[in-house]
């Protein structure tokens, strides 16, 4: 039965309780609501919800939620975002009562295994970058590399020098130069040679007294490792400035290289795409950041920090930038980032690497028959490769082309990044796929590459939507059910 006649008699009580609402006890003398509320303010209709019955609400959400693509359902080589699975497992040990009954407001002393938790994760941290001192309070890679370039320009205040710009390639991703114009710098794009590397002439010709910071993404957005990187961070030291090392790619080098040991002075982990965090609606993410000791005085407070008696949260560093986030940083992402690096253990994380290198070059042997991959032969966790010849030759887009894997059940490449490659697919398998799933994705691609090309043109055919203008949805998005519609 529908709930119409339900919130009717809910009305009618509530006009009737207008002459005066029934108290519990006896003695309790009646208040006519009037003198509660101010006439003015009282409905005089019932609210226009929609009326449904608890199985039609439940179907509504749960068909809802079906339309949604995630790890969980299907396969997502979503380049550049490290879509790897996110262990059950993780989810129940960070949904201990002991860990989410806890109150950011306690007292230390009654948040002991927390810190302790949070300071081995520091260590870890600081030992896969091969930097330091770490910072776990940025909310996402973005807000780290803002974070970091603070305490750049911290210590360069502290120096006395006028540094103003930020360099990075023009393959980076476009959190660098907007993170940079957030903490004040101007920024400079630096080319990069046909095959995705840093142009190291044109590095040069842009280096200079004024160069804070060169940000560099190795592996880079291409899937390369930079092999200059040693050669660069000697340039750029040189002219005092500082290496960031965006660390977004770091699920390809895990255990096998060392930022810190390859010239960084600073960099940012992304536990939602390295360490297996769920990537939910554009949240909840962290991005911790890891710096030499050089940069260590300026690192958001607070640090969790050990003594002689225990875990405490350090606030007393006069040189901090400050905070940059509530309290100490999105607990439930670094809890399950935790557990995923003690699950794995130093050798595991290695085979996670090995096995994510391995799987994107597997991918990339099969689908460059059919998208060529203009960067070469090799790639490291992920490939860029070019529709390039399909838009000449019939008119098909990469987004046609990624519109039509959700026909057949996957989620879509990304695609036009970098903007230096033509109708760019960046594809990211991961570690955690199988070789089965990697060939019938490639089989996919080749049989989409074949079909006509309108019916690619009008893809996707099977969703409820098929294709919203995208800027209207991201400028103006209709989130709320409204009685108007
Ligand atoms: C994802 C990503 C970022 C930004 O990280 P968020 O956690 O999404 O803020 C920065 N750089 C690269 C290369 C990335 O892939």
């Amino acid at each position: 039965m529908r709930n119409t006649r339900a919130t009717q008699l809910l009305f009618e009580l509530s006009k009737s309780g207008r002459r005066g609402v029934r108290l519990p006890a006896a003695d309790v003398p009646e208040v006519p609501l009037a003198d509660l509320l101010p006439t003015d303010a009282l409905a005089s209709a019932p609210p226009p919800l929609p009326e449904l019955t608890e199985p039609e609400l439940v179907r509504h959400f749960t068909n809802l939620s079906t339309q949604n693509m995630s790890v969980d359902t299907h396969f997502y080589p979503l380049g550049s975002c490290t879509m790897k699975h996110n262990p059950k497992r993780n989810e129940r040990l960070a949904n201990l009562p002991g860990i989410i009954d806890l109150h950011p407001y306690q007292p230390a002393d009654t948040l002991q295994g927390l810190l302790e938790l949070l300071w081995n994760l520091q260590e870890m941290l600081a030992e896969i970058a091969g930097l330091p001192a770490v910072s776990l309070q940025p909310a996402a890679g973005a807000q780290g590399e803002m974070a970091a370039l603070l305490c750049a320009a911290a210590h360069f205040r502290k120096l006395g020098q006028q540094r103003t710009k930020v360099l990075a390639p023009d393959s980076a991703h476009g959190t660098n130069p907007a993170s940079a114009k957030m903490a004040g710098f101007d920024t400079v794009t630096v080319k990069s040679t046909p095959a995705g590397y840093v142009d190291m002439a044109d590095l040069e010709s842009k280096l200079d007294l004024q160069t804070a910071v060169f940000m560099i993404t190795n592996p880079n957005t291409l899937g390369m490792f930079d092999r200059q990187i040693a050669e660069i961070a000697k340039k750029v030291h040189e002219v005092g400035g500082l290496i960031y090392l965006d660390g977004a790619n770091m699920n390809a080098i895990l255990g096998i290289a060392r930022p810190g040991d390859f010239g960084a002075d600073m960099m940012h982990f992304n536990p939602h795409k390295t360490f297996s965090g769920p990537h939910g609606g554009g949240g909840p993410g962290a991005g911790p950041i890891s710096v030499s000791k050089v940069l260590e005085p300026y690192l958001p407070v607070p640090v969790v920090v050990r003594d002689e008696n225990g875990f405490h949260l350090e606030y007393d560093r006069p040189e901090s930038i400050g905070r940059v986030r509530s309290f100490f940083g999105n607990v439930g992402v670094l809890v399950r980032a935790y557990c995923y690096i003690r699950t794995h253990g130093p050798d595991g994380l290695k085979r996670v690497s090995e096995n994510a290198v391995l799987n994107a070059n597997y991918l990339l042997s099969k689908v460059k028959h059919i998208f060529p991959v203009p960067q070469g032969d090799r790639c490291m966790h992920e490939f860029v490769a070019s529709g390039a010849k399909l838009k000449n030759d019939r008119g098909v887009s990469a987004m046609d082309v990624a519109k039509r894997l959700l026909d057949y059940g996957y989620h879509a490449p990304t695609v036009y990044f970098p903007p230096i490659v033509r109708e760019a697919m960046m594809i990211e398998p991961t570690e955690t796929e199988s070789k089965e799933t990697l060939d019938a994705f490639a089989q996919t691609l080749f049989r989409i590459s074949e079909e006509p090309a309108d019916l690619l043109q009008e893809a996707p055919h099977t969703t409820s939507i098929s294709r919203p203008d995208e800027v209207q949805a991201a400028r103006q998005p209709i989130v709320a059910w409204s009685p108007k519609v």
